[in-house]
Protein backbone atom coordinates (compact mmCIF):
# COMPACT_ATOMS: atom_id res chain seq x y z
CA UNK A 1 0.00 0.00 0.00
CA UNK A 2 1.10 3.10 -1.20
CA UNK A 3 0.88 6.72 0.50
CA UNK A 4 1.24 10.28 -1.31
CA UNK A 5 2.66 12.87 1.00
CA UNK A 6 3.02 16.48 0.16
CA UNK A 7 6.49 18.15 0.53
CA UNK A 8 7.27 20.20 3.49
CA UNK A 9 6.80 24.26 1.92
CA UNK A 10 10.77 24.73 2.00
CA UNK A 11 12.04 21.51 0.32
CA UNK A 12 9.47 22.88 -2.75
CA UNK A 13 10.85 26.43 -2.01
CA UNK A 14 14.73 24.60 -2.41
CA UNK A 15 13.14 22.50 -5.62
CA UNK A 16 12.03 25.57 -7.72
CA UNK A 17 15.28 27.26 -6.71
CA UNK A 18 17.68 24.64 -7.76
CA UNK A 19 16.66 23.79 -11.17
CA UNK A 20 16.01 27.32 -11.85
CA UNK A 21 19.67 28.44 -10.53
CA UNK A 22 21.70 25.23 -10.61
CA UNK A 23 21.25 24.27 -14.22
CA UNK A 24 24.85 25.05 -15.28
CA UNK A 25 26.25 23.00 -12.24
CA UNK A 26 24.31 19.70 -13.61
CA UNK A 27 27.15 17.52 -11.64
CA UNK A 28 26.59 18.56 -8.80
CA UNK A 29 23.80 15.62 -7.57
CA UNK A 30 26.73 12.90 -8.07
CA UNK A 31 28.83 14.30 -5.33
CA UNK A 32 25.65 15.07 -3.22
CA UNK A 33 24.33 11.51 -3.39
CA UNK A 34 28.15 10.04 -3.12
CA UNK A 35 28.74 12.15 -0.33
CA UNK A 36 25.19 11.08 1.49
CA UNK A 37 26.51 7.27 0.44
CA UNK A 38 29.79 7.56 2.08
CA UNK A 39 27.95 9.47 5.46
CA UNK A 40 25.91 6.46 5.81
CA UNK A 41 28.38 3.58 5.73
CA UNK A 42 30.54 5.81 8.46
CA UNK A 43 27.28 5.93 10.30
CA UNK A 44 26.93 1.64 9.83
CA UNK A 45 30.46 1.64 11.09
CA UNK A 46 29.84 3.88 14.05
CA UNK A 47 26.73 1.94 15.33
CA UNK A 48 28.31 -1.13 14.69
CA UNK A 49 31.31 -0.52 17.75
CA UNK A 50 28.40 -1.20 19.79
CA UNK A 51 26.65 -3.88 17.76
CA UNK A 52 28.87 -5.63 15.54
CA UNK A 53 26.28 -8.35 14.27
CA UNK A 54 24.85 -5.34 11.87
CA UNK A 55 28.17 -5.32 9.81
CA UNK A 56 28.79 -8.37 9.76
CA UNK A 57 26.36 -10.55 7.30
CA UNK A 58 28.24 -7.66 4.85
CA UNK A 59 31.14 -6.31 6.02
CA UNK A 60 32.95 -4.73 2.56
CA UNK A 61 31.34 -1.13 2.76
CA UNK A 62 31.19 0.11 -0.71
CA UNK A 63 29.41 2.41 -2.61
CA UNK A 64 28.59 1.38 -6.23
CA UNK A 65 27.53 3.82 -9.53
CA UNK A 66 25.84 2.08 -12.62
CA UNK A 67 24.11 3.26 -15.45
CA UNK A 68 21.32 1.99 -18.08
CA UNK A 69 21.69 3.60 -21.19
CA UNK A 70 18.74 1.89 -22.69
CA UNK A 71 16.60 2.78 -19.70
CA UNK A 72 17.74 6.14 -18.83
CA UNK A 73 18.75 5.12 -15.79
CA UNK A 74 21.75 6.27 -12.92
CA UNK A 75 21.51 4.31 -10.10
CA UNK A 76 23.79 5.11 -6.79
CA UNK A 77 23.66 2.29 -4.32
CA UNK A 78 25.19 1.88 -0.71
CA UNK A 79 25.38 -0.75 1.48
CA UNK A 80 25.68 1.60 4.66
CA UNK A 81 23.04 2.35 7.62
CA UNK A 82 19.80 2.86 5.28
CA UNK A 83 17.00 4.02 6.29
CA UNK A 84 13.32 3.44 8.59
CA UNK A 85 10.13 4.41 7.07
CA UNK A 86 9.85 7.52 9.41
CA UNK A 87 13.57 8.48 8.74
CA UNK A 88 12.17 8.51 4.78
CA UNK A 89 9.91 10.68 5.43
CA UNK A 90 11.65 13.12 7.93
CA UNK A 91 15.12 13.03 6.11
CA UNK A 92 13.37 12.94 2.64
CA UNK A 93 10.63 15.30 2.74
CA UNK A 94 11.52 18.19 4.60
CA UNK A 95 14.76 20.53 5.58
CA UNK A 96 15.78 19.71 9.13
CA UNK A 97 19.24 21.67 8.64
CA UNK A 98 19.84 24.71 10.99
CA UNK A 99 19.85 27.87 9.72
CA UNK A 100 16.76 27.44 7.34
CA UNK A 101 14.92 29.92 8.22
CA UNK A 102 17.56 32.57 7.51
CA UNK A 103 18.65 30.83 4.43
CA UNK A 104 15.08 31.48 3.22
CA UNK A 105 14.37 34.98 4.83
CA UNK A 106 17.72 35.85 2.94
CA UNK A 107 17.07 34.90 -0.30
CA UNK A 108 16.57 38.01 -2.87
CA UNK A 109 14.75 36.98 -6.37
CA UNK A 110 17.47 38.13 -7.88
CA UNK A 111 18.79 34.76 -9.69
CA UNK A 112 22.72 35.36 -9.78
CA UNK A 113 22.67 36.15 -6.05
CA UNK A 114 20.31 33.11 -5.36
CA UNK A 115 22.47 31.03 -6.60
CA UNK A 116 25.42 31.97 -4.82
CA UNK A 117 23.14 31.73 -1.66
CA UNK A 118 21.60 28.35 -2.12
CA UNK A 119 25.78 26.90 -3.14
CA UNK A 120 26.55 28.16 0.55
CA UNK A 121 23.24 26.35 1.74
CA UNK A 122 23.49 23.08 0.19
CA UNK A 123 21.28 21.51 -2.01
CA UNK A 124 21.77 17.85 -0.69
CA UNK A 125 19.62 14.64 -1.96
CA UNK A 126 17.74 17.00 -3.76
CA UNK A 127 20.19 18.13 -5.98
CA UNK A 128 19.01 14.54 -7.90
CA UNK A 129 16.17 16.55 -8.92
CA UNK A 130 18.42 18.86 -11.43
CA UNK A 131 19.36 15.90 -13.99
CA UNK A 132 16.23 13.44 -13.08
CA UNK A 133 12.70 13.60 -14.00
CA UNK A 134 11.97 11.00 -11.64
CA UNK A 135 13.80 9.37 -8.12
CA UNK A 136 13.30 6.01 -6.76
CA UNK A 137 14.48 5.30 -3.35
CA UNK A 138 14.82 1.81 -1.80
CA UNK A 139 16.35 1.04 1.27
CA UNK A 140 16.61 -1.21 4.57
CA UNK A 141 17.72 0.33 7.80
CA UNK A 142 20.82 -1.73 8.79
CA UNK A 143 19.13 -4.29 11.94
CA UNK A 144 16.06 -5.00 9.79
CA UNK A 145 14.04 -7.72 8.27
CA UNK A 146 14.10 -7.95 4.51
CA UNK A 147 10.48 -6.70 4.56
CA UNK A 148 10.62 -3.70 6.48
CA UNK A 149 12.37 -1.84 3.66
CA UNK A 150 11.21 1.07 2.50
CA UNK A 151 10.14 2.68 -1.47
CA UNK A 152 10.18 6.41 -2.19
CA UNK A 153 9.09 7.58 -5.55
CA UNK A 154 9.08 11.27 -6.64
CA UNK A 155 8.96 13.19 -9.49
CA UNK A 156 10.55 16.41 -7.48
CA UNK A 157 6.93 18.36 -7.74
CA UNK A 158 5.02 18.79 -4.63
CA UNK A 159 4.74 15.40 -3.34
CA UNK A 160 6.25 12.21 -3.29
CA UNK A 161 4.89 8.64 -2.41
CA UNK A 162 6.50 5.69 0.25
CA UNK A 163 5.82 2.65 0.45
CA UNK A 164 7.29 -0.67 2.48
CA UNK A 165 8.84 -3.32 0.55
CA UNK A 166 11.27 -5.88 0.37
CA UNK A 167 15.04 -5.49 -0.30
CA UNK A 168 17.28 -8.38 -0.26
CA UNK A 169 20.02 -6.56 1.37
CA UNK A 170 20.86 -3.60 3.98
CA UNK A 171 21.32 -0.25 2.92
CA UNK A 172 20.30 2.46 -0.17
CA UNK A 173 19.75 2.09 -3.59
CA UNK A 174 18.56 5.44 -5.40
CA UNK A 175 17.76 5.37 -8.90
CA UNK A 176 17.82 8.68 -11.16
CA UNK A 177 15.37 8.67 -13.96
CA UNK A 178 17.49 11.11 -16.09
CA UNK A 179 15.96 14.31 -17.65
CA UNK A 180 17.29 15.67 -21.12
CA UNK A 181 20.22 17.57 -18.55
CA UNK A 182 20.54 14.22 -17.54
CA UNK A 183 21.54 12.21 -20.60
CA UNK A 184 25.26 13.56 -20.86
CA UNK A 185 26.03 10.73 -17.43
CA UNK A 186 24.56 8.22 -19.32
CA UNK A 187 28.63 7.72 -20.51
CA UNK A 188 31.30 5.67 -18.38
CA UNK A 189 33.68 8.40 -18.70
CA UNK A 190 31.56 11.26 -17.87
CA UNK A 191 31.16 9.61 -15.00
CA UNK A 192 34.30 8.22 -14.05
CA UNK A 193 35.35 11.71 -14.32
CA UNK A 194 33.15 13.35 -11.90
CA UNK A 195 33.59 10.70 -9.28
CA UNK A 196 37.49 11.30 -10.06
CA UNK A 197 36.98 14.81 -9.70
CA UNK A 198 34.76 15.30 -6.53
CA UNK A 199 35.12 12.06 -4.75
CA UNK A 200 38.41 11.23 -4.80
CA UNK A 201 38.61 12.09 -1.03
CA UNK A 202 35.94 9.73 0.31
CA UNK A 203 37.62 6.42 2.55
CA UNK A 204 34.93 4.33 1.43
CA UNK A 205 35.62 2.73 -2.34
CA UNK A 206 33.56 3.71 -5.40
CA UNK A 207 32.90 0.75 -7.28
CA UNK A 208 31.92 1.31 -10.99
CA UNK A 209 31.08 -1.69 -13.27
CA UNK A 210 33.72 -3.21 -15.76
CA UNK A 211 31.52 -5.03 -18.58
CA UNK A 212 33.68 -8.13 -19.70
CA UNK A 213 32.07 -10.31 -21.89
CA UNK A 214 28.78 -11.82 -20.17
CA UNK A 215 30.35 -11.50 -16.37
CA UNK A 216 30.14 -8.08 -14.29
CA UNK A 217 33.10 -6.79 -12.19
CA UNK A 218 33.03 -3.77 -9.94
CA UNK A 219 36.14 -1.46 -10.53
CA UNK A 220 37.06 0.83 -7.62
CA UNK A 221 37.74 4.62 -9.36
CA UNK A 222 38.88 6.30 -6.07
CA UNK A 223 42.27 6.11 -3.76
CA UNK A 224 39.68 4.74 -1.33
CA UNK A 225 41.87 6.55 2.13
CA UNK A 226 40.49 9.33 3.88
CA UNK A 227 42.24 12.35 2.24
CA UNK A 228 43.78 13.47 5.99
CA UNK A 229 45.25 10.43 6.47
CA UNK A 230 47.79 10.80 3.53
CA UNK A 231 50.89 12.65 3.53
CA UNK A 232 50.36 16.65 2.27
CA UNK A 233 52.67 15.80 -1.10
CA UNK A 234 50.51 13.82 -2.00
CA UNK A 235 47.02 15.52 -1.94
CA UNK A 236 46.55 18.49 -4.55
CA UNK A 237 44.94 21.78 -3.69
CA UNK A 238 41.54 20.48 -6.29
CA UNK A 239 41.71 17.69 -3.58
CA UNK A 240 41.65 19.55 -1.08
CA UNK A 241 38.97 22.01 -1.85
CA UNK A 242 36.81 19.17 -3.57
CA UNK A 243 37.02 17.69 0.22
CA UNK A 244 36.52 20.97 1.82
CA UNK A 245 33.01 20.96 -0.52
CA UNK A 246 32.21 17.54 0.95
CA UNK A 247 32.87 18.27 4.91
CA UNK A 248 31.06 21.98 4.29
CA UNK A 249 28.01 22.14 1.90
CA UNK A 250 29.93 25.27 0.90
CA UNK A 251 30.34 25.22 -2.95
CA UNK A 252 32.80 28.38 -2.15
CA UNK A 253 36.22 27.77 -2.57
CA UNK A 254 38.00 27.89 1.33
CA UNK A 255 39.68 30.66 1.76
CA UNK A 256 42.61 28.74 3.43
CA UNK A 257 43.80 25.58 4.89
CA UNK A 258 45.98 23.80 7.17
CA UNK A 259 46.96 19.99 7.77
CA UNK A 260 49.03 18.58 10.09
CA UNK A 261 49.72 15.61 12.00
CA UNK A 262 50.84 15.76 15.65
CA UNK A 263 52.79 14.35 17.56
CA UNK A 264 53.46 14.03 21.02
CA UNK A 265 51.59 14.70 24.71
CA UNK A 266 48.68 14.10 22.48
CA UNK A 267 48.51 12.68 18.64
CA UNK A 268 45.76 13.76 16.43
CA UNK A 269 45.56 15.06 12.36
CA UNK A 270 43.86 18.03 12.11
CA UNK A 271 42.75 19.16 8.51
CA UNK A 272 41.06 22.88 8.85
CA UNK A 273 39.88 25.32 6.40
CA UNK A 274 38.94 28.77 7.22
CA UNK A 275 35.76 29.80 4.39
CA UNK A 276 35.29 32.10 2.25
CA UNK A 277 31.41 33.34 3.59
CA UNK A 278 29.86 33.42 7.04
CA UNK A 279 27.30 30.77 7.26
CA UNK A 280 24.02 32.54 7.57
CA UNK A 281 23.77 31.23 11.04
CA UNK A 282 26.92 32.66 12.43
CA UNK A 283 24.93 34.56 15.20
CA UNK A 284 22.77 31.78 15.78
CA UNK A 285 23.25 30.27 19.56
CA UNK A 286 21.72 26.73 18.44
CA UNK A 287 23.20 26.63 15.32
CA UNK A 288 25.99 23.54 14.28
CA UNK A 289 29.56 24.78 14.45
CA UNK A 290 32.44 22.68 15.25
CA UNK A 291 34.41 20.23 13.54
CA UNK A 292 33.84 16.57 12.45
CA UNK A 293 35.60 14.11 14.96
CA UNK A 294 37.06 10.55 13.80
CA UNK A 295 38.79 8.21 16.29
CA UNK A 296 41.50 6.23 14.43
CA UNK A 297 39.62 6.55 11.26
CA UNK A 298 36.31 5.85 12.24
CA UNK A 299 33.78 8.72 11.82
CA UNK A 300 32.47 9.43 15.71
CA UNK A 301 30.54 12.79 15.12
CA UNK A 302 29.48 16.07 13.29
CA UNK A 303 30.03 19.39 15.03
CA UNK A 304 32.25 18.24 17.57
CA UNK A 305 32.17 22.01 19.24
CA UNK A 306 34.81 21.32 22.08
CA UNK A 307 37.89 20.78 19.64
CA UNK A 308 37.80 24.66 19.07
CA UNK A 309 37.26 27.71 20.84
CA UNK A 310 34.27 29.43 20.17
CA UNK A 311 35.84 32.67 18.58
CA UNK A 312 37.10 30.18 16.27
CA UNK A 313 33.29 28.85 15.34
CA UNK A 314 33.61 29.78 11.77
CA UNK A 315 36.34 26.52 11.13
CA UNK A 316 35.45 23.98 9.02
CA UNK A 317 37.30 20.45 9.42
CA UNK A 318 38.30 17.24 10.49
CA UNK A 319 40.27 15.78 13.52
CA UNK A 320 41.13 12.65 14.02
CA UNK A 321 42.31 11.23 17.28
CA UNK A 322 44.63 8.53 18.07
CA UNK A 323 43.93 8.85 22.29
CA UNK A 324 40.49 9.12 22.61
CA UNK A 325 38.12 6.15 22.86
CA UNK A 326 36.26 5.39 20.28
CA UNK A 327 32.78 5.35 22.57
CA UNK A 328 33.76 9.46 23.25
CA UNK A 329 30.72 11.11 23.99
CA UNK A 330 29.71 14.52 23.82
CA UNK A 331 30.06 14.96 27.93
CA UNK A 332 33.33 12.95 27.99
CA UNK A 333 34.77 15.58 25.41
CA UNK A 334 33.84 18.60 27.67
CA UNK A 335 36.24 16.96 30.54
CA UNK A 336 38.41 15.19 28.61
CA UNK A 337 42.13 16.60 28.56
CA UNK A 338 43.12 15.45 25.62
CA UNK A 339 40.52 17.39 23.88
CA UNK A 340 42.04 20.55 26.08
CA UNK A 341 45.07 19.70 24.16
CA UNK A 342 43.55 19.69 20.77
CA UNK A 343 41.84 22.46 21.20
CA UNK A 344 44.71 24.92 22.31
CA UNK A 345 46.76 23.15 19.31
CA UNK A 346 44.14 24.13 17.05
CA UNK A 347 43.82 27.54 17.75
CA UNK A 348 47.14 28.09 17.52
CA UNK A 349 47.25 26.46 13.54
CA UNK A 350 44.18 28.62 12.96
CA UNK A 351 46.25 31.49 14.45
CA UNK A 352 48.84 30.57 12.46
CA UNK A 353 46.66 30.49 9.36
CA UNK A 354 45.51 33.66 9.91
CA UNK A 355 49.02 35.75 10.56
CA UNK A 356 50.22 33.79 7.50
CA UNK A 357 47.03 35.34 5.84
CA UNK A 358 47.34 38.34 6.98
CA UNK A 359 51.29 39.21 6.21
CA UNK A 360 51.40 37.50 2.93
CA UNK A 361 47.52 37.47 1.26
CA UNK A 362 46.25 40.96 2.82
CA UNK A 363 43.43 41.10 -0.32
CA UNK A 364 42.41 37.74 1.31
CA UNK A 365 43.31 38.95 4.75
CA UNK A 366 40.37 41.44 4.39
CA UNK A 367 37.75 39.54 2.78
CA UNK A 368 38.17 37.20 5.93
CA UNK A 369 37.81 40.06 8.33
CA UNK A 370 34.77 41.21 6.52
CA UNK A 371 32.98 37.96 7.01
CA UNK A 372 34.17 36.90 10.34
CA UNK A 373 36.85 40.09 12.17
CA UNK A 374 33.74 40.34 14.94
CA UNK A 375 34.20 37.21 15.62
CA UNK A 376 37.50 37.03 16.26
CA UNK A 377 37.74 39.67 17.91
CA UNK A 378 35.62 38.01 21.08
CA UNK A 379 38.94 35.57 21.72
CA UNK A 380 40.55 38.73 23.05
CA UNK A 381 38.23 38.06 25.84
CA UNK A 382 37.83 34.48 25.80
CA UNK A 383 41.28 33.15 25.15
CA UNK A 384 44.00 35.44 27.42
CA UNK A 385 46.76 32.95 26.77
CA UNK A 386 47.19 34.32 22.97
CA UNK A 387 45.41 37.43 23.57
CA UNK A 388 48.32 39.11 22.23
CA UNK A 389 48.67 37.26 19.00
CA UNK A 390 44.77 37.77 18.56
CA UNK A 391 45.40 41.38 19.14
CA UNK A 392 47.39 41.71 16.25
CA UNK A 393 44.81 40.11 13.76
CA UNK A 394 42.42 42.70 14.92
CA UNK A 395 41.42 45.35 12.00
CA UNK A 396 40.23 48.89 13.13
CA UNK A 397 38.69 52.01 11.18
CA UNK A 398 41.33 55.09 12.67
CA UNK A 399 41.26 58.63 12.33
CA UNK A 400 44.10 58.35 9.86
CA UNK A 401 42.20 57.15 7.18
CA UNK A 402 38.70 57.80 8.39
CA UNK A 403 36.98 54.83 6.68
CA UNK A 404 34.47 52.69 7.36
CA UNK A 405 36.09 49.87 6.10
CA UNK A 406 38.35 48.46 9.08
CA UNK A 407 42.20 48.04 7.77
CA UNK A 408 44.64 49.48 10.53
CA UNK A 409 46.17 47.09 12.41
CA UNK A 410 47.61 47.64 15.93
CA UNK A 411 51.39 47.79 14.74
CA UNK A 412 50.31 50.61 11.97
CA UNK A 413 48.91 52.30 14.55
CA UNK A 414 52.30 52.02 17.33
CA UNK A 415 54.47 52.59 14.32
CA UNK A 416 52.76 56.33 13.36
CA UNK A 417 52.45 56.96 16.97
CA UNK A 418 53.92 60.48 17.80
CA UNK A 419 57.25 61.49 19.44
CA UNK A 420 56.71 60.92 23.35
CA UNK A 421 53.26 58.98 22.61
CA UNK A 422 53.17 56.07 25.06
CA UNK A 423 49.51 55.03 24.83
CA UNK A 424 47.26 53.79 22.38
CA UNK A 425 44.31 56.37 21.83
CA UNK A 426 40.50 55.04 20.98
CA UNK A 427 37.09 56.30 20.88
CA UNK A 428 33.94 53.86 21.52
CA UNK A 429 30.44 55.22 19.65
CA UNK A 430 27.28 53.40 18.88
CA UNK A 431 28.22 53.99 14.78
CA UNK A 432 31.06 54.99 12.79
CA UNK A 433 29.64 57.68 11.94
CA UNK A 434 29.63 58.92 15.14
CA UNK A 435 32.51 58.16 16.27
CA UNK A 436 34.18 59.43 13.47
CA UNK A 437 32.23 62.82 14.12
CA UNK A 438 32.81 63.04 17.74
CA UNK A 439 33.69 66.41 19.79
CA UNK A 440 36.30 64.46 21.50
CA UNK A 441 38.59 63.66 18.49
CA UNK A 442 38.96 67.28 18.20
CA UNK A 443 42.35 68.16 20.23
CA UNK A 444 43.75 64.50 19.24
CA UNK A 445 43.07 65.87 15.05
CA UNK A 446 44.56 69.35 15.67
CA UNK A 447 47.51 67.45 17.47
CA UNK A 448 47.69 65.15 14.18
CA UNK A 449 47.70 61.90 16.70
CA UNK A 450 45.51 59.00 15.48
CA UNK A 451 42.76 58.08 17.56
CA UNK A 452 40.76 54.07 16.68
CA UNK A 453 37.08 54.36 15.90
CA UNK A 454 35.75 50.88 17.40
CA UNK A 455 31.71 50.65 16.74
CA UNK A 456 31.08 46.81 16.77
CA UNK A 457 28.88 45.67 19.09
CA UNK A 458 31.22 43.44 20.68
CA UNK A 459 33.92 46.41 21.09
CA UNK A 460 32.99 47.90 24.62
CA UNK A 461 33.00 43.78 25.87
CA UNK A 462 36.39 43.40 24.25
CA UNK A 463 37.76 46.39 25.90
CA UNK A 464 37.09 45.13 29.42
CA UNK A 465 39.65 42.57 28.94
CA UNK A 466 41.78 43.97 26.56
CA UNK A 467 43.59 47.16 28.11
CA UNK A 468 47.27 46.46 26.41
CA UNK A 469 49.14 45.99 23.32
CA UNK A 470 52.53 46.08 23.23
CA UNK A 471 53.37 47.41 26.62
CA UNK A 472 51.11 50.50 25.67
CA UNK A 473 47.90 51.22 27.53
CA UNK A 474 44.51 51.64 25.78
CA UNK A 475 42.78 54.57 26.60
CA UNK A 476 39.40 56.01 25.88
CA UNK A 477 39.76 59.16 24.44
CA UNK A 478 35.66 60.41 25.82
CA UNK A 479 36.90 59.23 29.53
CA UNK A 480 38.76 61.88 31.99
CA UNK A 481 42.13 61.74 32.51
CA UNK A 482 43.70 62.00 29.71
CA UNK A 483 47.28 64.09 29.87
CA UNK A 484 48.36 65.63 26.58
CA UNK A 485 50.53 68.64 27.94
CA UNK A 486 53.41 66.62 26.51
CA UNK A 487 52.01 67.18 22.89
CA UNK A 488 51.98 71.02 23.76
CA UNK A 489 54.47 73.08 23.61
CA UNK A 490 55.59 76.38 26.04
CA UNK A 491 53.30 78.86 24.43
CA UNK A 492 50.06 76.63 24.50
CA UNK A 493 50.93 75.48 28.12
CA UNK A 494 51.02 79.25 29.23
CA UNK A 495 47.97 80.16 27.77
CA UNK A 496 46.48 77.26 29.18
CA UNK A 497 47.61 78.15 32.89
CA UNK A 498 45.96 82.14 31.80
CA UNK A 499 42.70 80.44 30.78
CA UNK A 500 41.98 78.23 33.29
CA UNK A 501 42.79 81.07 35.80
CA UNK A 502 40.71 83.18 33.73
CA UNK A 503 37.93 80.98 33.80
CA UNK A 504 38.31 79.84 37.57
CA UNK A 505 35.02 81.77 38.68
CA UNK A 506 32.87 80.03 36.22
CA UNK A 507 34.01 77.18 36.60
CA UNK A 508 33.14 77.39 40.72
CA UNK A 509 29.66 78.48 39.51
CA UNK A 510 28.96 75.96 37.15
CA UNK A 511 30.48 73.27 40.29
CA UNK A 512 27.89 74.65 42.42
CA UNK A 513 24.94 74.67 40.05
CA UNK A 514 25.77 71.31 38.87
CA UNK A 515 26.34 70.26 42.46
CA UNK A 516 25.94 66.52 42.68
CA UNK A 517 25.47 65.66 38.93
CA UNK A 518 28.64 66.08 38.08
CA UNK A 519 32.27 64.78 40.05
CA UNK A 520 33.78 67.82 38.29
CA UNK A 521 33.89 70.44 36.10
CA UNK A 522 36.76 71.49 34.81
CA UNK A 523 38.90 73.64 32.09
CA UNK A 524 39.85 71.29 29.38
CA UNK A 525 42.74 71.23 26.24
CA UNK A 526 40.33 68.74 24.71
CA UNK A 527 37.74 70.67 22.64
CA UNK A 528 38.33 72.90 19.81
CA UNK A 529 35.63 74.08 18.32
CA UNK A 530 32.62 72.93 20.78
CA UNK A 531 32.32 74.72 24.20
CA UNK A 532 31.35 71.97 26.55
CA UNK A 533 31.54 67.92 26.83
CA UNK A 534 30.71 65.62 29.28
CA UNK A 535 33.46 62.62 29.99
CA UNK A 536 33.32 59.66 32.62
CA UNK A 537 36.37 58.35 34.65
CA UNK A 538 38.95 56.33 32.59
CA UNK A 539 37.91 53.42 35.22
CA UNK A 540 34.20 54.01 34.90
CA UNK A 541 31.58 52.64 32.50
CA UNK A 542 30.62 54.31 29.13
CA UNK A 543 27.32 55.56 28.74
CA UNK A 544 26.52 53.32 25.75
CA UNK A 545 27.71 50.26 27.63
CA UNK A 546 25.29 51.70 30.60
CA UNK A 547 22.99 51.86 27.94
CA UNK A 548 23.44 48.24 26.50
CA UNK A 549 23.78 46.59 30.09
CA UNK A 550 20.58 48.04 31.12
CA UNK A 551 18.74 46.99 27.96
CA UNK A 552 20.46 43.41 28.30
CA UNK A 553 18.34 43.43 32.37
CA UNK A 554 21.36 43.96 34.24
P1 LIG B 1 22.63 16.19 4.63
O1 LIG B 1 23.50 15.16 3.97
O2 LIG B 1 23.28 17.51 4.75
O3 LIG B 1 22.07 15.75 5.96
P2 LIG B 1 20.89 15.62 2.45
O4 LIG B 1 19.77 16.34 1.83
O5 LIG B 1 22.02 15.28 1.56
O6 LIG B 1 21.39 16.46 3.68
O7 LIG B 1 20.37 14.27 3.09
C1 LIG B 1 19.31 14.31 4.03
C2 LIG B 1 19.32 13.12 4.94
O8 LIG B 1 18.84 11.97 4.28
C3 LIG B 1 20.69 12.72 5.45
O9 LIG B 1 21.05 13.45 6.60
C4 LIG B 1 20.48 11.23 5.79
O10 LIG B 1 19.92 11.11 7.08
C5 LIG B 1 19.46 10.81 4.79
N1 LIG B 1 20.11 10.11 3.65
C6 LIG B 1 20.34 10.61 2.43
N2 LIG B 1 20.96 9.71 1.65
C7 LIG B 1 21.11 8.58 2.40
C8 LIG B 1 21.69 7.29 2.19
N3 LIG B 1 22.25 6.96 1.03
N4 LIG B 1 21.66 6.40 3.22
C9 LIG B 1 21.10 6.74 4.41
N5 LIG B 1 20.56 7.92 4.68
C10 LIG B 1 20.56 8.85 3.68
MG1 LIG C 1 24.16 15.22 2.06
Amino acid sequence: MSTTMGFQTEVKQLLQLMIHSLYSNKEIFLRELVSNASDACDKLRFNALDNPALLSEDSDLRIRVSFDEAAKTITIDDNGIGMSYDEVIANLGTIARSGTKEFFASLTGDQQKDAQLIGQFGVGFYSAFIVAQKVEVLTRKAGLNADQAVRWVSEGQGEFTIEQTEKANRGTTITLYVNEEGETFLNEWKLRDVLRRYSDHISIPIQMEKKEEDKTEWEVVNQANALWTRSKADITDEQYKAFYTHLSHDYDEPLAWTHNRVEGRSEYTQLLYIPKHAPFDLWDRDARRGVKLYVKRVFIMDDAEQLLPSYLRFVRGVIDSSDLPLNVSREILQESRDVKLIREGSAKRVLGMLEDMAENRPEDYALFWTEFGQVLKEGLGEDMANQQRIAKLIRFSSTFDDQATQAVSLADYVARMKEGQDKIYYIVAESFANAKSSPHLEIFRQKGIEVLLLSDRVDEWMLTYFREFDGKSLVSVSKGGLDLDQFSNEEEKKHQEEVTEAYKPLVERLQETLKERVKEVRVTTRLVDSPSCVVVGQNELSPHLLRMLKQAGQ
